[in-house]
């Protein structure tokens, strides 16, 4: 999807970060214009909807499918996958959507956003396990490792990663390696490591129905 994303954030009613450093700024259009988007998004903000139940869940799916990035056929794809998984379904789903290579890339604090881990990826700037990669819904495992690959490294933005990535915080699941670039996944992520806004019950509803 190349299209804009600032008005996910404003039909989902909240920030969804999409856009690095310009989410922290004042020209954040959620910020500016915090109403769904469309020709009666403005009045939308005054109307009280009763919520369906199938709104309620439809729009958690969505949240989630924007949140990382994922289409729908993917997604549905990943939820087949988390059913057939042990454990709680919701639980797996986040997780099969934290394991992808475009988040740990984002997670381990070498992308602003997402998106733009996304296209690094695409970029073939990373390895996974010494192996070059540009696949960026590669599903990573406890054990591997992602290192930004040797030739991308003289890139003024490589070579300022480690400064500007010293003050993101990097979740326990994960460890990383700012000298050496690279970063590895040490376990699953538990719920609590995960967006506490996503609503995992109400997409395994969504799906269920
Ligand atoms: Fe959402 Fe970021 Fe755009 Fe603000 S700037 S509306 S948080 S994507």
């Amino acid at each position: 999807y190349r299209g804009p994303v600032c008005k996910f954030c404003r039909r989902e009613g909240e920030k969804l970060f999409l856009k690095g450093e310009r989410c922290f700024s004042p020209k954040c259009s959620f910020e500016r214009r915090g109403y769904a988007p469309g020709q009666h998004g403005k009045g939308s903000q005054f109307r009280r909807k009763r919520e369906s139940d199938y709104t309620r869940q439809l729009r958690a799916k969505q949240k989630a499918r924007r949140v990382y990035g994922v289409f729908e056929r993917q997604f549905r794809r990943y939820y087949e996958v988390s059913l057939g998984r042990r454990g709680l379904t919701g639980l797996n789903l986040l997780q099969i959507l934290e394991s992808r290579l475009d988040n740990v890339v984002f997670r381990l604090g070498y992308a602003d956003s997402r998106p733009q881990a996304r296209l690094m990826v695409t970029h073939g700037h990373f390895q996974v396990n010494g192996r070059r990669t540009d696949v960026p819904s590669m599903l990573l495992e406890p054990g591997d490792t992602v290192t930004v690959r040797e030739g991308s490294r003289s890139h003024t933005y490589f070579k300022e990663l480690p400064d500007f990535a010293e003050n993101k915080a990097v979740p326990a699941w994960l460890n990383r390696d700012l000298k050496g670039l690279s970063g590895s996944v040490i376990r699953l992520p538990e719920r609590s490591e995960i967006d506490g806004n996503l609503s995992e019950q109400s997409i395994v509803e969504y799906y269920s129905r």
